[in-house]
């Protein structure tokens, strides 16, 4: 019989490593509400033609790397490999766009057709913003900042913020001829694909990663050198804007992002903790995507990041764990079991943290290392002494320190022992600071 195993590309997250992705998420989310951005979602698969139109046909994604499959109705439909084009639709379907300006978020998964390889999965997750709605740089310095605040507040402080403009329909078209005149004669060196896009899409060349290319867009004009009144001042506003937000950056003239419906900002975030796939963020401003997708003329701009790069950055980097929370009842022998099992019930209905138990019985040392490996605060430990003497034994497992809780009711104990967790160890606050330190008063150690 052939092994049954996830395709290529794709990954399962179970715990504990499942916390790090919800503690992330978490945090993203909440960052992303703080400024003003509501959560969208979208379906996981569109008609094809939407990434056709949306992402444009010299890219990447469309040329090759779409999951693109005929359902049994005779419909080309294709998982999405980014969520720019789908909000879009979704909003456009809505008729929520020309109105009033639009703050977005998402996170989910993607799906591209790619050679598997470190930081690059054939089923990646994102989290991204878009806003929309407004043409100055305001917009951009937002969406910028966001993208820098999801950085700053996991410490990540080595990363770079690469920006460019490759400007509008006014100017773009001077540097598309500039590129012509310069890739043209030079046509033999490029790569296939280049080659192939040089007519098209040369802007896409500077996109290459076929090491033909990087030497000879190396000597290709820059976007900087062309761009129009226009595009100069949005540019120069922008860098202004992220100085007064002390936001660090660096100009880079050859990121020109790889979907065509940007227009005059483009920015990278990099890792030089992620090796060959260094970039976590990838963003800047769409002005024609909305038109081209038969909507009004909206303006938008947004990011988006892989979240398994940013989990790869943050383990590069050592990351905190988890302040250890909930508790662990332990029961020392049968009769202690059964008088557990509904007090267990009570303090998961009463409680807001992890309530764990191992139904079998077995040493205490047993029992404390799966407590440890539940990252259990307490352990309630419960067994022929408790029950002599209707106490339960509560031991703080981060201060090493032990009290004794009456042991009443299952409804009342419940009560008493949240009143206990919160006073000692504080509301888990989940995911933002880690509780206060609490030390519990010294008592007898359990032998
Ligand atoms: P790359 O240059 O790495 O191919 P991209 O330009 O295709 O990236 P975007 O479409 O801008 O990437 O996506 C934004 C971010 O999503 C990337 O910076 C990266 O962090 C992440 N990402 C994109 N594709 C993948 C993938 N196949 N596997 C893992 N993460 C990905
Ligand atoms: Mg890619």
């Amino acid at each position: 019989m052939s092994h049954l195993v996830a395709p290529r590309g794709t990954v399962d997250v179970l715990p504990p490593e499942s916390v790090r992705w919800q503690r992330l998420e978490a945090r993203l989310r909440a960052l992303a509400l703080r400024f003003g951005y509501g959560e969208i979602r979208t379906p996981m698969f569109e008609s094809t033609d939407l990434f056709v139109r949306g992402v444009g046909e010299a890219t990447d994604i469309v040329e090759k790397e779409m999951y693109t499959f005929v359902d049994k109705g005779g419909r080309s439909v294709t998982l999405r490999p980014e969520w720019t084009a789908p909000v879009v639709r979704a909003l456009l379907q809505e008729k929520a766009l020309g109105q009033e300006p639009q703050r977005l978020f998402y996170a989910g998964p993607i799906f591209r057709y790619e050679r598997p390889q470190k930081g690059r999965l054939r089923q990646a997750h994102q989290f991204g913003v878009e806003c929309f709605g407004f043409a100055g740089p305001e917009a951009d310095a937002e969406v910028i900042a966001l993208a820098f605040e999801a950085l700053r507040a996991h410490q990540v402080d080595d990363a770079v913020l690469r920006l460019n403009s490759i400007g509008d329909e006014v100017c773009r078209p001077r540097y598309r001829e500039a590129l012509l005149q310069y890739f043209r004669p030079r046509a033999d060196l490029l790569s296939d694909d280049s080659r192939r896009r040089l007519e098209t899409n040369p802007l896409r060349i500077l996109d290459s990663k076929a090491e033909a290319d990087r030497e000879l867009v190396e000597g290709a004009p820059t976007m900087l050198d062309v761009l129009c009144d226009d595009c100069r001042a949005h540019f120069a506003r922008l860098q202004q804007y992220l100085s007064e937000l002390e936001i660090p950056y660096t100009i880079d003239p050859r990121i020109v992002r790889g979907l065509d419906y940007y227009t005059r900002t483009v920015f990278e975030i990099t890792s030089p903790a992620l090796g060959a796939q260094s970039t976590v963020i990838g963003g800047g401003r769409y002005d024609g995507l909305v038109r081209s997708l038969g909507g009004p003329d909206v303006p938008g701009v947004g990011f988006a990041m892989g979240l398994e790069r940013f989990l790869m950055m943050l383990a590069a980097r050592g990351e905190a764990g988890a302040p250890r929370s909930g508790v662990q009842v332990i029961a020392l022998d049968e009769p202690a079991r059964a008088r557990l099992v509904p007090l267990i019930g009570a303090l998961r209905r009463a409680g807001d943290f992890p309530v764990n138990a191992d139904y079998a019985i077995r040493k205490v040392t047993a029992q404390f290392k799966i407590a440890d490996r539940n990252d259990a605060r307490l352990a309630i430990i419960a067994g022929s002494d408790e029950l002599a003497s209707g106490e339960l034994t509560v031991r703080d497992l981060e201060t090493r320190t032990q009290d004794r809780v009456p042991f009443r009711a299952p409804g009342a104990t419940a009560q008493q022992l949240v009143a206990w967790y919160r006073d000692r160890v504080g509301t888990p606050v989940t995911h933002q600071s880690p509780p206060a330190r609490v030390t519990c008063a010294p008592s007898m150690e359990r032998q």
